[in-house]
């Protein structure tokens, strides 16, 4: 069988009650597959000796003890065991937190084996996280490698390595190959049931890493196959044929109060050649906040309209919605561009009446959140699709896009850049055209840190910018109030930055919770200058274009994700007037969310920033591919194992190009797996 079909629950296990299965289930593991999927975090080498000499300041000790004594202190009020022992070479103490019951088992005078992580305190070597073993018994735990796992609730070492020794024992002589033979020798890949007995239990770390790259290779390997199969799938669509006049344009062009930049123009150039091949076109266009994507997006579209083709143009929020359709029909209504919207809070008679005009081919650009594909919206003749903000959408959502036209041209725009290893296997193939160069005269934002507590500076530099007739945002994590948190929150704060902070100028508040008839109108007094001061949860996060605005305050900036902080501050720098963001945090934190916060400071280039992001949270959530299941990697790094995505996607290209349809005897099992597997079975069905 495969290990995905591999579902057995964990207490048909020797030794695995309901209680070990509810420890289990803690980190994810209910099948018999889970857990040998369980990737572990390291291994211990328990092979050779280390004495407790031989431990400099800090280290592994690996060794044959006597205990000496047991002493007492005080922790946390409790009386805890301290156990003296000493091998060979040097006494030791065994600090017993929580464990008092190891006095029974270290009794004096008697000898165990050893291994723990020491250090050594004022001279004295100590451990508080030590396994010992009888030396009188066989050993289980001693003279080998053993892995290492991740750990919560009351889930130990022990109980994980043995149900996964006996998972091993009952079920790994069944497990099929995953990948060809000649690929396996190719590459020197282990063979799958090898892979994942010596991921578990190597006789070496190195075997150990060995087998996890064959397993990561297979991940790879698989979804490389399936987005190339998709990939191709569209490529042999031809899409309708269509007359291109380009001087409608070069018209709309000449009404911008400014030149495009050279990325702009370079990217119009390369959709306009796509436009007109005869095949879906399928980019990306990737431009740092702030770099005018929503043009390119409203230009591409005047080239589908003059060819009488319907344009479909996605935001992942309403307000971002309204926005685009606003600066759309300021643009593009003068010169005969017919422009609707269409979200979820349009209902009643307006929404039939604008699903009447989108079917009757009476509107030329659409712009909606994803309510735009949902059933009973139907396109006269939808030829271009562009997804704003590209990765707040499942990849499931961007393929129910694509269905609805006939093979409509496809552009994904996103203000986080995809690194090149993560656009190969996340879209298969993927053209991109990048804007790297703001817009003429644009200053670089400045970015400052305050500590909270310090925030009357920051409300002084703010209030300054209002008296020059700036506006500002004010970004908290909480909409209202919580019993729980000690955080600051946008509805408190509102209140209190309106009649303290700011008692002579106007403000307004924006969350979700606000009715988007409200949203609107507050979202209109602050473009409009009516409001100086937004108040607002991460709602403001994207795409939202005021550039009279030219302060972005973050309270409790450590309560916000890396590509959320770049976003937020994206929404500043808009003019050639300077900006500011300021970094509110607490000096409490946690290390990663220190990172983050330096991150921000450090720089400005969104491409850096998504690659930190992506070396800090995993490839899953950048993407929004985590909703699929398809793509959450168990045992693939997508920044570290670089090697293996090339090498696997090298393969995966041969064997299309040889046998497209993976007719060949020796692509029989990957024909079998992907229609077997779940996760790869409904990915192929879209692929046709
Ligand atoms: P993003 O790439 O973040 O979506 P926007 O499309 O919202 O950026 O554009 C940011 C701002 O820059 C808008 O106010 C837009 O009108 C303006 N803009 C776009 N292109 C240019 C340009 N070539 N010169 C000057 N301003 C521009
Ligand atoms: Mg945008």
């Amino acid at each position: 069988m495969l290990l995905g079909e591999l579902k057995n629950p964990v207490d048909e296990l020797p030794g695995i009650g309901k209680a070990s299965a509810a420890s289990l289930a803690g980190v994810g593991i209910r099948s018999i597959g889970d857990l040998l999927k369980y990737l572990p975090r390291d291994y211990e080498d328990r092979r050779n000796e280390v004495p407790f000499r031989s431990i400099e300041y800090e280290g592994n000790a690996n060794t044959t003890i006597h205990v000496v004594e047991h002493q007492y202190f005080y922790w946390r009020g409790r009386q805890t065991l301290k156990v003296i022992v000493t091998d060979d070479s040097e006494p030791a103490t065994l600090l017993c937190y929580g464990r008092n019951f190891l006095a029974s088992t270290l009794i004096p005078g008697e000898e165990f084996r050893l291994f723990g992580r020491f250090q050594r305190r004022r001279g004295d070597l100590q451990s508080s996280s030590f396994s010992v073993e009888r030396t009188d018994r066989l050993s289980a735990e001693f003279g080998k490698i053993l892995p290492v796992y991740s750990l919560t609730g009351r889930l130990t070492q022990k109980l994980l390595r043995s149900a996964v020794a006996a998972s091993l024992k009952l079920y790994s002589h069944d497990l099929e190959e995953e990948l060809p033979s000649q690929i396996i020798e190719s590459r020197r890949l282990l063979r799958f049931r090898d892979a994942i007995e010596r991921l578990h239990f190597g006789t070496s770390v190195e075997e150990s890493k060995a087998a996890r790259r064959t397993l990561a290779f297979g991940e790879l390997f698989y979804l490389q196959l399936i987005m190339q199969r998709r990939v191709r799938a569209r490529r042999v669509r031809r899409k309708r044929d269509r007359d291109i006049d380009h001087s409608l344009f070069e018209k709309t062009v000449k009404r911008l109060p400014f030149q495009l930049t050279i990325d702009q123009l370079r990217s119009l150039d390369q959709i306009h050649d796509d436009l007109q091949k005869p095949t879906a076109m399928m980019r990306l266009l990737q431009g740092d906040v702030g770099s005018g994507k929503t043009l390119v997006a409203l230009l591409s579209a005047v080239d589908v309209a003059s060819g009488g083709g319907q344009t479909a143009l996605m935001a992942p929020t309403e307000l971002l919605a309204r926005q685009h359709a606003n600066t759309a029909a300021a643009l593009l209504e003068p010169v005969g561009i017919r422009v609707a919207l269409l979200t979820g809070g349009i209902t009643g008679a307006s929404r039939a009446s604008t699903l009447g005009a989108i079917r009757a081919g009476e509107v030329d650009l659409i712009v909606g959140t994803h309510a735009l594909f949902s059933h009973d919206v139907a396109f006269k003749s939808l030829s271009l699709v562009i997804v704003d903000e590209q990765h707040r959408f499942g990849v499931m959502q961007r393929l129910a896009i694509v269905e609805k036209g006939n093979a409509p041209d496809l552009l994904l725009m996103t203000a986080t850049p995809i690194p090149r290893s993560l656009a190969l296997t996340v879209f298969g193939d993927l053209d991109t055209s990048t804007i790297k160069s703001m817009p003429h005269g644009r200053l670089p934002i400045r970015t400052h840190l305050a500590l909270r507590g310090k925030e009357e500076k920051v409300y002084h530099r703010v209030r300054q910018e209002l008296e020059a007739g700036r506006q500002a945002y004010f970004v908290y994590p909480l909409i209202s109030q919580s019993e729980f948190l000690e955080v600051k929150d946008a509805e408190s704060m509102y209140e209190e930055l309106r009649m303290k902070v700011f008692p002579n100028h106007r403000l307004a508040l924006i969350h979700s919770r606000v009715s988007e008839e409200d949203k609107r109108i507050r979202m209109m007094e602050f473009i409009r200058g009516e409001a100086e001061v937004l108040v607002a949860t991460s709602v403001v996060e994207v795409g939202v274009d005021v550039p009279n605005a030219t302060c972005m305050v973050i309270e409790h900036a450590e309560r916000f994700g890396l590509a959320a902080l770049h976003q937020l501050r994206g929404r500043v720098g808009r003019s050639t007037t300077q900006s500011y963001a300021y970094l509110i945090y607490d000096s409490d934190i946690t290390e990663i969310a220190k990172r983050r916060i330096m991150a921000i400071k450090n720089s400005s280039d969104g491409f850096e920033i998504a690659e930190e992001d992506l070396k800090m949270r995993g490839p899953g959530e950048l993407t929004g591919t985590h909703q699929t299941g398809a793509l959450e990697f168990r045992f693939a790094d997508i920044v570290d194992d670089f090697d293996l995505l090339s090498s696997s996607r090298e393969d995966v290209m041969n064997i299309l190009a040889d046998d497209p349809k993976l007719l060949l005897p020796d692509h029989q099992a990957i024909r079998s797996l992907l229609s077997r597997c779940p996760p790869y079975s409904n990915e192929t069905a879209s692929a046709g």
